[in-house]
């Protein structure tokens, strides 16, 4: 069965579908769209933010941290950070995997919105050995410990600063929203995948550790915000804004800019657990009307493009015979539950997230999604 309005079909996790054959996730899209509202109103709530962020900032450098990739997302949330009149701090963190086109936008954006950069860059033996962990573990998680150290980047530029806002480029009409039991994160599960595959111990990967990160939270007030979610945030205009503008180039798809979270989502996710991530994507670009369902069908039966030069250069860097990464393909499936990571703890304290997320302390998105309990978690 597929949802009479989106592109998901009855293989997404924890689907349902109402009497008109509308699926939950479209349902979802709805209400975030009410919550959220665009064009003037959501300008004015924006203009709202920006004065608060503004005054936070007083008597320091900057006022919010502003994660970027040199994706599409996080090159427009720099210039919308200006344009709210904001004294934004740029964070990248460095995988070591990042692609040209990634670092030249990041650059060209910078420089011509005069821009300050803080990096955090992995030590990159330690990072193909996780990465190596990850696949051995045989999970979908491959590119969370990018993922974390991203998060972790951000708070960690804002602490050094005294900044307490943080820009996230995440819209849900653009990217959407991921299912549940697609993909799982936290600093634990990193931790423990790390101890029993990898050879070396976690040390320069900014692994985001749970007491930490609560005092980030709670004491210091560091405040995450999602600005598109307040525009109207057409893709294809953004991208040939950026492009005039700044001279940035496209890089060819949904989180292509750096090439294990390319290797993950073009190869390793749809290959080994038929996870493909442009159903979120296209699902979310025909509920917000900015593809028609019959295009977004039509684009899907299309298999995902993939650059085999990039296989090779995997299993080069992490040392892998094509035997080996033979046996990693096939590897009986695992999950985040075959290991140990925070969410029963999340879920223990259920009650107390409820509490932040009512003193506006930890997003919805983070109450909803890790601390409920799932019902094949047992
Ligand atoms: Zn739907």
């Amino acid at each position: 069965m597929i949802c009479s309005r989106c592109i998901y079909d009855d293989r997404i996790p924890y689907i349902t579908f109402d009497g008109n054959g509308i699926c939950n996730y479209c349902r979802q899209h709805e209400q975030l769209d009410l919550e959220y509202p665009t064009g003037e109103k959501g300008w004015a709530i924006l203009e709202g933010m920006a004065k608060k962020i503004r005054e936070s900032g007083k008597n320091k450098k900057y006022d919010v941290v502003v994660g970027v990739s040199g994706g599409c997302d996080s090159s427009y949330l720099l210039y919308l950070a200006k344009k709210l009149d904001l004294r934004p701090l740029a964070a990248h963190f460095d995988n070591t995997w990042n692609s040209r086109t990634a670092v030249e936008n990041i650059q060209n954006v910078l420089n011509k919105l005069k821009i300050d950069l803080y990096t955090h860059v992995v030590d990159n033996r330690e990072y193909n050995d996780l990465f190596k962990s990850f696949l051995k573990a045989s999970v979908p998680e491959i590119d969370t410990p990018s993922d974390i150290g991203l998060a972790t980047t951000h708070y960690l530029a804002a602490r050094k600063y005294g900044i307490k806002y943080i820009f996230e480029g995440h819209s849900f009409r653009t990217e959407g929203i991921t299912p549940h039991g697609w993909v799982y994160m936290d600093g634990k599960y990193i931790e423990t995948v790390q101890k029993q595959f990898g050879t070396m111990p976690i040390k320069t990967l900014p692994n985001l550790w749970f007491l930490p990160w609560l005092k980030w939270v709670i004491f210091n007030r560091i405040k995450k915000i999602r600005p598109l979610y307040y525009i109207e945030y057409k893709k294809e205009e953004v991208k040939e804004f950026l492009n005039k503008e700044f001279g940035w180039q496209w890089y060819g798809g949904h989180h292509m800019e750096n090439r294990t979270a390319y290797f993950a989502n073009n190869f390793y996710l749809p290959k080994k657990f038929a996870i493909d991530l442009r159903y979120s994507e296209f699902s979310a670009l025909v509920r917000s009307g900015q593809m028609s369902r019959e295009e977004a069908l039509q684009k899907i039966a299309a298999p995902k493009p993939f650059d085999p030069d990039i296989l090779d250069e995997v299993k080069k860097r992490l040392g892998f015979s094509d035997a080996e990464f033979a046996a990693v393909m096939e590897k009986p499936k695992k999950t985040y539950r075959d290991y140990r990571t925070y969410k029963q703890t999340f879920e223990r304290l259920r009650w107390f997230f409820w509490g932040l997320y009512k003193l506006n302390l930890v997003p919805k998105s983070f109450y909803m999604k890790y601390t409920r309990k799932y019902r094949d978690e047992r």
